[in-house]
Order: C-alpha cells, then sequence, then structure tokens
C-alpha cells in the first residue's frame, strides 16, 4: 500500500503577500479569506514526520495557524527575501524535536543562507539561542523520511532555482522555465503545486496563462497555483480554470 501523503499550504502569496501595504484594489479589500496570501511556503507530511518547504516571513503565524509542532527537514527553493526570513522561527522546532534540523537547498541558496544568516552560521558561540541547522547541498536525489526526494532544476528569470519532487507530488514556485531535462522528471505526476503570479506576463514568474500551458504539457492530474498576486481573485479565477486546476489558498490541505 502507497504511505498516505499530506500537503498543507502554509502561503500562497507573492513577496508583497496579499494584502499588500498601502493597495486599495478589490482583491486586497476583499473579504474573502481566500484572498488573504501569506508568503509561499508548504509542509509535506509523510513517514511520521513533515519536511517544510522554504522559511516565510509569517512562518510563525503559519504554524500556529496550521497547528504545526514538528519539522524535521526544510527544503529551500532558493535565497529570495521571501522564501528564507523566517529561518529564525525554525529555533522553536529544534526544541520540540531536540535536534538539529537538517536544511537543504542548492550551493548558491547555501552559501547565500550562511552570508545573510552569520549569527546562525558563525562559529562563535553566543549566549542566545539561535536555530541549529545543518546546511546540507543539493546535488542530486537523496531520502528524507524514508522517501526519495528529487531536486528539479527550474529557471526563475536569470536565476537557477529548485522544485522538489517527492513521490507523485512536486512542488514548483518561483519559475519561468523547466528545462528539457527537467520536464522528465516531472512524468506521472498526480499533484503539482505551481507557482503563477498574475494575468499578465512577467520576467521571472510564469503568468497564469503560462503556468495553465505548462501543466498541460506535463498532463498532471491536479495543479494547485501558488506565488499570487494581487490581480488574482480567488473565487473569479477558480471559476474560470480548466478542471483540475486552482488556486490555492493559505491553510488547503490536499491529501495524496
Ligand atoms: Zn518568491
Ligand atoms: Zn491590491
Ligand atoms: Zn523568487
Amino acid at each position: 500500500m502507497k504511505d498516505e501523503m499530506r500537503i498543507t499550504m502554509l502561503g500562497c502569496g507573492t513577496s508583497t503577500g496579499v494584502p499588500t501595504i498601502g493597495c486599495k484594489c478589490e482583491v486586497c479589500t476583499s473579504e474573502d479569506p481566500k484572498n488573504k496570501r501569506s508568503r509561499s511556503s508548504i509542509l509535506i507530511s509523510y513517514g511520521g514526520g513533515n519536511v517544510l518547504v522554504d522559511t516565510a516571513p509569517e512562518l510563525r503565524l503559519q504554524c500556529l495557524a496550521n497547528n504545526v509542532d514538528k519539522v524535521n527537514a526544510v527544503l529551500f527553493t532558493h535565497s529570495h527575501a521571501d522564501h528564507i526570513h523566517g529561518i529564525d522561527e525554525l529555533r522553536i522546532f529544534n526544541w520540540l524535536l531536540q535536534d538539529v534540523i537538517h536544511c537543504y537547498g542548492d550551493e548558491g541558496t547555501i552559501k547565500h543562507l550562511r552570508n545573510i544568516f552569520k549569527y546562525i552560521f558563525s562559529d562563535e558561540r553566543t549566549p542566545s539561542y539561535v536555530p541549529q541547522l545543518q546546511l546540507h547541498v543539493v546535488d542530486g536525489e537523496f531520502e528524507l523520511l524514508g522517501a526519495m526526494v528529487v531536486p528539479i532544476r527550474l529557471m526563475h528569470g536569470p536565476s537557477p532555482v529548485l522544485g522538489f519532487r517527492i513521490g507523485d507530488f512536486a512542488y514548483m514556485t518561483d519559475c519561468n522555465y523547466v528545462p528539457p531535462e527537467s520536464m522528465k522528471l516531472l512524468e506521472g505526476l498526480e499533484l503539482m503545486i505551481l507557482g503563477a503570479l498574475r494575468y499578465e506576463p512577467h520576467p521571472t514568474h510564469f503568468s497564469l496563462q503560462e503556468g495553465i500551458e505548462l501543466a498541460r504539457k506535463v498532463g498532471v492530474e491536479r495543479v494547485v497555483f501558488t506565488h499570487l498576486n494581487h490581480n488574482l481573485d480567488y473565487g473569479e479565477v477558480n471559476a474560470q480554470l480548466p478542471e483540475g486546476m486552482a488556486l490555492g489558498h493559505d491553510g488547503l490541505v490536499v491529501h495524496l
């Protein structure tokens, strides 16, 4: 029997979050709670543990809202601020786990984390409690909680970033190009969470239309779009999307 996997969408917003500070547009002032988007991150639960993807600035609030009380490991897609600035909140998970937390990313991301968060990764001992993290450079498939994690190389404008596949699920947030060798890694997917920023094309993110086209090309059964900006009204867009495709919302839980 296949092990069950549960994916919790902790956040599905673009880098500014929705509502966007100072904006009075229809989505930013909407009363629909599904139009309130914290920065993009997911939690993948399987094998008796939880794998967090990215540490969004709202990580603490996201964990409280979704009753997350365990993080065994973190996968980093890339080092943009909206994907890493909640890293300090991992402290409490060290305490709950009574162990170090293993963090995985590509070489550039790991280097950037070391640079930006010197207080976490310096060898100097401080009296304050900093996250206990062990960084790993990903250079191929690796095992985590008894399943293989397949890194998927993607382009986010000029920057190489990672998506991740575990079983028949793939998470690909910030990107606007999937190289042919990565397309091969997406065969037979059941669920894909894919970044789609807005209606209009953008230099570093897929637009909604481009996301739909990619999903069709991949032939995936079910697609949930993430990293959404304030262009996209939850109800309005979902009423128009093809079958099997939907905008995500903070707190969405999908079982596989
Ligand atoms: Zn982002
Ligand atoms: Zn707005
Ligand atoms: Zn980014």
